[in-house]
């Protein structure tokens, strides 16, 4: 029994190394980062939550910074979009991310990429171009990159562009997200209107819902929502066992977070795949 079994689960708590300042970065420093590849992708698990088997990884960049240390995306990705740069960042993210992937697929690894995108990089339609050559370069199939993106940004002044972008991915067969749901006000119709293929519920929805009712209340519709439109269902922030508990008793589809695992290096992430489903399959 899956649940049993992940009684004795013990995540890796270490945490990312502590970050020694409050320096402000501005449009050079992040220029600087482009230009020296300083920026490193990161690759957090999404497990099934009924079988444990692991489907595939969202990518998290952070800034190997020579001098200051290991800077979260929070610091540096606001600035990045307003100031031009973020078509180069997600360039630089989605060619890693994109040689990772195959790297991992000629293994046998088949993992589902997930990609964080930014709605400034939906208002040309270049950002279409580039994703489908890249992966058709890399022989890899679109249905195994998953594009997310915010349902705060899609919930935007002018959206036409990017929705058409997003429905031309979609009918390319790449697969779509919609991200931290629950934070963008967005209501059934206008989600039935593009074809997202998987529902992120926030993090903050998740973790101790199954202690809080108003939590609850927003997890509960946002799955309900999710599945009413044939999504997968991914709740994030899965930080304990109460919180892994209460996707398996509501039938959640996908879970993320600390508890499964922090966002690894791709060098750790064989081990820790090795690791989980020798524990998962016993
Ligand atoms: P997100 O897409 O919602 O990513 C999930 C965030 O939750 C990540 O923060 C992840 O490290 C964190 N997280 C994972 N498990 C847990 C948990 O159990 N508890 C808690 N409290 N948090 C958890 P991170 O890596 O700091 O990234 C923050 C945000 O930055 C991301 O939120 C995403 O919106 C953005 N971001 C990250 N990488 C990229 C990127 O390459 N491009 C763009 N445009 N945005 C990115
Ligand atoms: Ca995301
Ligand atoms: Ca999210
Ligand atoms: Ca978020």
């Amino acid at each position: 029994k899956l649940s049993e079994i992940l009684q004795q689960w013990e995540p890796d708590s270490s945490v990312t190394p502590q970050q020694p300042n409050n320096k402000i970065y501005n449009a050079a420093d992040i220029q600087s980062a482009l230009a020296h590849h300083e920026l490193v992708n990161y690759y957090q698990p999404k497990v099934s939550v009924e079988t444990g088997d692991v489907i595939g990884a969202e990518t998290l960049v952070r800034w190997h910074h020579p001098k200051d240390g290991i800077i979260l995306p929070d610091r540096f990705i606001r600035i990045a979009e307003e100031n031009n740069l973020i078509n180069d960042l997600t360039h630089q993210v989605l060619q890693q991310a994109i040689a990772q992937a195959k790297q991992w697929h000629e293994k046998g690894l088949t993992l589902r990429i997930g990609i964080n995108v930014s709605m400034d990089n939906l208002a040309s339609l270049d950002f279409q171009d580039f994703v489908v050559n890249l992966v058709t370069e890399n022989g890899l199939p679109p249905q195994k990159i998953v594009l997310e993106v915010t349902e705060s940004q899609l919930m935007g002044i002018d959206t036409r562009i990017p929705l058409e972008i997003l429905t031309r991915l979609r009918l390319k067969r790449f697969h779509l997200s919609i991200d931290d749901f629950g934070t963008g006000h967005s209501s059934l119709s206008q989600l039935r209107d593009i074809p997202f293929n998987e529902l992120k519920i926030d993090q903050g929805f998740v973790h101790r819902a199954s202690e809080d009712d108003t939590l609850r209340a927003i997890y509960d519709a946002s799955l309900a929502m999710g599945k009413q439109l044939g999504m997968d269902v991914v709740a994030e922030g899965v930080e304990d066992r109460n919180d892994w508990e209460l996707l398996r008793q509501t039938g959640c589809d996908m879970a993320q977070g600390n508890f499964i695992s922090k966002p690894l290096l791709p060098d750790d992430f064989p081990r820790w795949m090795e690791e989980w489903q020798n524990k998962v399959h016993t």
